[in-house]
């Protein structure tokens, strides 16, 4: 009875917990480098879209911000974080990818006079249908949270890359390959050896496949560990501050993304069709590693990729073949 009273109090003092100002998790990761950390959930009205991450560089001449939050309000708040810190000029904002939990606070850097910067998919984006359906369906999760929120084009877009100097730090700006979207960007610091990496790895959650490339995704994760990061500061979630981890979870989504390829190029070859494949995911690839039934959200989640992956690999296969 005790310690259902003491887990009942802690889930009410959990519920009650979501952060009235993004500053109040604002955490100094090392020397000028410092984060935001929104909830691991999903949008809901209670979390006010403070779902994802957002980072910021002090250089000796300016402010380097990553991403901007899920709202106008957010992306404020996230601006009073950075006033709080320094006073120097907010002079750019580069967004890992156009959606809706990382961009939808541009509008409140661009006022603080960021200039922003994110992949050229950004426009395609922007003008999608889907991504207007998407902008009204957020209106009513998170109504009067949304309020000045607008969705905003970056200044500059890239293709491949650029490099940023400011100070004396340099920010390498890359778009490796199509992964989590076809338009993600990373950001590297080559002296502190930090890798902001956007939703391309994930401490503790399944990856979503449904909007880029999973093949082209296993290239950008060997790409990572190339460059062999000491800090790795993802899109959601908690940062990744060793070598070893991040290894560990690098490893960890190219061997998931891996096993559901392999599976399902597999059950192609045997003449299966798509709704078996649905069907039968989630068995299959737990006869390969039981582990993954640990991983949060996987039985729902991993149908949803199989599903495009399984477009995905056919494509592939008549590529193949022709
Ligand atoms: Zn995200």
């Amino acid at each position: 009875m005790k310690l259902l009273l003491a887990l009942l109090l802690f889930s009410l003092s959990f519920a009650s917990e979501y952060p009235k100002h993004v500053k109040e998790t604002l955490k100094k990761i090392k020397d000028n480098v410092y984060g935001v950390f929104g909830v691991y959930e999903q949008v809901s009205y209670e979390n006010r879209g403070f779902i994802s991450n957002a980072y910021f560089v002090v250089t000796e001449e300016a402010v380097v911000v990553i991403d901007a939050l899920t709202t106008y309000k957010l992306g404020k708040e996230l601006v009073e974080t950075i006033r709080s810190v320094t006073d120097k000029p907010i002079k750019f904002a580069v967004i890992t990818h156009y959606h809706t939990d990382h961009f939808y606070g541009v509008g409140a850097l661009k006022e603080a006079g960021a200039t922003i910067i994110a992949h050229e998919w950004a426009f395609d984006y922007v003008s999608q249908p889907s991504s207007w359906n998407f902008y009204e369906a957020r209106k009513k999760i998170l109504k009067e949270h949304m309020e000045g929120t607008e969705m905003v084009e970056p200044d500059i877009t890239i293709t491949q890359g650029l490099d940023i100097h400011s100070g004396r730090k340099k920010f390498v700006v890359r778009h490796y390959c199509k992964a989590h979207t076809p338009g993600d960007v990373v950001i590297w610091m080559p002296e502190d050896k930090v890798l902001f990496s956007g939703d391309i790895v994930f401490d503790g959650r399944l990856p979503f496949l449904g909007s880029g490339n999973s093949k082209t995704w296993l290239v950008c994760l060997k790409k990572i560990l190339e460059l062999d990061p000491d800090v790795l500061l993802p899109g959601h979630g908690k940062p990744m501050l060793t070598k070893e981890r991040i290894r560990d979870r690098v490893n960890w989504t190219y061997k998931y993304i891996s096993d559901l390829r392999n599976t399902i190029r597999k059950m192609i070859e045997e003449g299966r069709d798509i709704d078996y494949v649905r069907e039968h995911i989630n068995e299959a690839l737990l006869e390969i590693d039981p582990s993954y039934a640990q991983v949060p959200v996987f039985f729902d989640v991993n149908p949803v990729n199989a599903y495009y992956v399984y477009f995905e690999v056919e494509n592939e296969l008549l590529e193949e073949g022709e």
